[in-house]
């Protein structure tokens, strides 16, 4: 396949399903191109496993609602599904074997071609190529979760599908998993799809947010914006917001100002110091009732996004 930032891997369309009454997806829509790492967000029961397990197949979703790698239909879906490679349940590893003899367990199964090259080379890629005769079962969680990503990318795919892949590793797990990750996106263009309810653990991996609340899409961000959104910014109060805005947005520039809920205006420019700001707001005529400084951190950014704040 050719490599190009646009190429579309990945396009779901109006995709919902329905457990029972349950609505785990609704009318959802998302595009993915060529060497984007994806970060699925959202809350226990957002619907972040429906919609992966859908991708890969393990939910019944019809061809009209998923393309993958433009496939036009039935049949090309489940041909381009071969390019995907997914960690979505917690794959079974022999214990008491190395993580070599299980690779080689999991490609025989799995009938991969040049399977001795193959694993040498995906061990090395996951950095567990050292690890010789260990046991699986004397493995830190880190690492059987590299293995994990070891077993999906065997048959080399173009794009990989993680849930949850973070979830329970401490922290330095946490920083081998973000770091393989890049790498397999730096070095081998590779497209990543990854979920998370924990929003701080995708912050330093994913270039795009796709924040998932009660089946729904609620918001879809660049990493550039999520950044914007977490970043310190001046918060002014007065007895008339609505035209205190006007005034600021008119001084300061429209992108540089914004309502912050109800009661409060946002100002992002940080460059003109706050006593001047209160100066020139009083010379104008406003009354000031509140006038500080604030920064959102990721865990508020996160509950504004999928609850509107609620
Ligand atoms: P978590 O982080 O807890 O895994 P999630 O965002 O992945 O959550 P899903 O597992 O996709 O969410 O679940 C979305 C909704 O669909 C939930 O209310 C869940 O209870 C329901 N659900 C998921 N799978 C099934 C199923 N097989 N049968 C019935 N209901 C289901």
């Amino acid at each position: 396949m050719t490599e190009s930032v646009l190429e579309s891997v990945l396009q779901v369309s109006q995709l919902t399903k329905i457990y029972k009454k349950q609505r785990a997806l609704d009318s959802f829509d998302l595009s993915v191109s060529r060497g984007e790492i994806v970060g699925i967000i959202g809350p226990n029961g957002a619907g972040k496993s429906t919609l992966l397990r859908s991708i890969v197949g393990l939910t019944p979703a019809s061809e009209k609602n998923i393309q993958l790698f433009g496939s036009v239909d039935y049949e090309a879906l489940l041909t381009n599904r071969h390019f995907v490679g997914a960690l979505i349940e917690a794959p079974a590893f022999v214990d008491n074997m190395s993580a070599k003899e299980n690779m080689i367990h999991y490609a025989l199964q799995r009938k991969v071609k040049d399977r001795g090259a193959r694993i040498n080379e995906v061990l090395a890629l996951v950095g567990l190529d050292k690890t010789g005769n260990k046991k699986v079962k004397n493995f830190s969680l880190g690492m059987k979760q590299r293995l994990a990503i070891a077993l999906t990318l065997l048959h080399d795919p173009d794009l990989l599908i993680l849930d949850e892949p973070i979830n329970g590793l401490d922290p330095a797990g946490i920083i081998h998993v973000r770091e393989l990750l890049l790498k397999l996106n730096r070095e081998k263009n590779m497209t990543i799809l990854i979920s998370s309810h924990i929003l701080s653990e995708l912050e330093h991996l994913a270039s795009r947010f796709v924040f998932v609340n009660k089946g729904r899409k609620v918001a879809d961000i660049s990493s550039q914006e999520l950044a914007h959104q977490a970043s310190t910014y001046y918060q002014v109060q007065t007895t008339d917001n609505a035209k205190a805005l006007d005034f600021l947005s008119q001084w300061l520039g429209q992108d540089k100002v914004a309502a912050d809920g109800k009661e409060l205006i946002a100002i992002y420019d940080l460059e003109v110091p706050l006593p001047e700001i209160a100066k020139r707001l009083v010379n104008e005529g406003f009354e000031l009732l509140f006038l500080g400084s604030h920064k959102n951190d990721l865990e508020s950014v996160f509950l504004n996004i999928t609850e509107g704040g609620n």
